[in-house]
């Protein structure tokens, strides 16, 4: 039988909308006619490609409200971040200056040009060219429902591919979404498809035959798992997993400016953010007026403004679970932890929370806590090696922040 996937808004805990399982013949038949979209594609030249998105980013503003309402039902973020979050997929790259995807319309077609080196030798012509791969399969993540995709999905199709998604299954509902944009564009008719399948059909769509190449973000142990499957069958991937992202905060820092970036970085979206900083690494001279800055700028913040509950009440009770144990290994509890939610029916709800003291080996040291918690760690000498030496002592990528003047 097919499996069922509720959509639960995690606010309520009410079920909004039920949706069914893709049958194994409905996925074959999308990806055949992936296939057949793609061939067409990928012969058209890719100025023109480029150009088919221009419409995008327009219908993209003219639907951020509503949108935004449904990305808020699904995931929980707070409607004016839902909104922030469509209007940067049409906006974005260098935030609100330049649109994401109207930067690729524009840039787009360069990108994709030729590039012509002298010949080597014995050679008339040396040059590189970008050539579509075939489709390629995107599995994201329900934390940026609508940006995950259309940052994955705009350049991968413009370079002359069929994308295929298989979204969270919490998120069904903004796949739809962008598969609905998408097929008001000039492109051929099943190009880019939401696929409403779980982790098992993963594998299946990716061997077949079409599908040259997977991109995924997620966790470490979906990205083993699609990493592992692509390499069997000798396919690309392109991985984008978890962060644990240093914030160094020195002695000579505007600690009240570092306060507020660190505080708005971990709150948003309630800490559910890959690239957010989790560990700030403080100068030990400066880290008592750092603390006490940082709980006065917590205690502004308010629940179902500045941020949600967290997207499901597993979700949550990982969080409680990380923060309670590295507080039995010795961190301190500044503010927040494990507390009643604002309404009885919410079972995700996890406060803005402050642990300090932490240090190498305790878990909000060594994992990704993907909530509103932030870890303040003292960097026991006088020291910038220290701070820099502690920010690097970590397993993980993604991004890092240094706070002086
Ligand atoms: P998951 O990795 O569980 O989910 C991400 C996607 O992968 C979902 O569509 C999920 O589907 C799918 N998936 C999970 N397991 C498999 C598998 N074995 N084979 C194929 N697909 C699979 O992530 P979480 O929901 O736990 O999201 C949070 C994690 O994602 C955090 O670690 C976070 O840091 C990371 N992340 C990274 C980002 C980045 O850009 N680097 C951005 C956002 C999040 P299903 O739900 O059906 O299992």
């Amino acid at each position: 039988s097919l499996k069922t996937f509720p959509q639960i808004n995690p606010q309520t805990s009410e079920t909004f909308k039920v949706y069914e399982e893709m049958t194994g013949a409905e996925v074959q038949q999308i990806l055949a006619s992936a296939t057949t979209a793609q061939q067409a594609w990928r012969r058209r030249p890719a100025s023109e490609r480029v150009a088919a998105f221009a419409p995008l980013g327009e219908a993209l503003r003219s639907r951020a409200e509503e949108v935004a309402d449904l990305v808020c039902q699904e995931m929980g973020k707070p409607v004016a971040q839902g909104k922030a979050e469509v209007l940067k997929c049409a906006y974005l790259a260098t935030w609100q200056v330049v649109d994401h995807v109207d930067w690729y319309v524009e840039n787009g077609a360069k990108f994709l040009e030729d590039t012509e080196y002298p010949a080597l030798p014995g050679f008339k012509k040396s040059f590189v060219t970008y050539q579509p791969l075939g489709t390629v399969l995107s599995v994201m993540p329900w934390n940026f429902p609508i940006w995950q995709v259309i940052r994955m999905g705009i350049p991968t199709l413009m370079a002359g591919n069929a994308v295929l998604l298989k979204h969270a299954p919490n998120c069904f509902g903004s796949g739809l979404v962008c598969e609905e944009l998408l097929a008001k564009l000039d492109i051929p008719d099943g190009l880019f498809r939401s696929l409403l399948i779980d982790v098992p059909q993963v594998s299946t769509v990716l061997e077949h035959p079409s599908v040259q190449g997977v991109a995924l973000t997620g966790s470490e142990g979906a990205g083993r798992a699609v990493a592992a499957k692509a390499g069997g069958l000798l396919k690309k991937a392109v991985i984008e997993l978890g962060g644990s992202d240093a914030y160094a905060v020195l002695a000579d820092a505007d600690l009240d400016l570092a306060a507020e970036a660190v505080v708005n970085a971990r709150v948003a979206n309630s800490g559910q953010t890959c690239i957010a900083p989790k560990r700030a690494i403080v100068d030990k001279r400066v880290k008592a007026a750092f603390e006490q800055k940082v709980l006065e700028k917590v205690a502004l913040k308010k629940y179902g403004v500045d941020f949600g509950p967290l997207v499901h009440p597993k979700g949550r009770d990982d969080v409680a679970a990380q923060v309670a144990e590295t507080q039995a290994q010795g961190a301190r509890l500044l503010c927040g932890g494990a507390s009643e939610p604002p309404s009885g029916d919410c079972k995700s709800f996890y406060p803005p929370t402050v642990l300090t003291d932490v240090k190498p080996g305790m878990t909000a040291f060594e994992t990704e806590i993907f909530g509103p918690v932030i870890a303040i760690i003292e960097a026991p000498a006088e020291d910038e090696e220290d701070v820099l030496r502690l920010s690097n002592q970590t397993s993980y990528g993604l991004a890092g922040a240094v706070c002086s003047v």
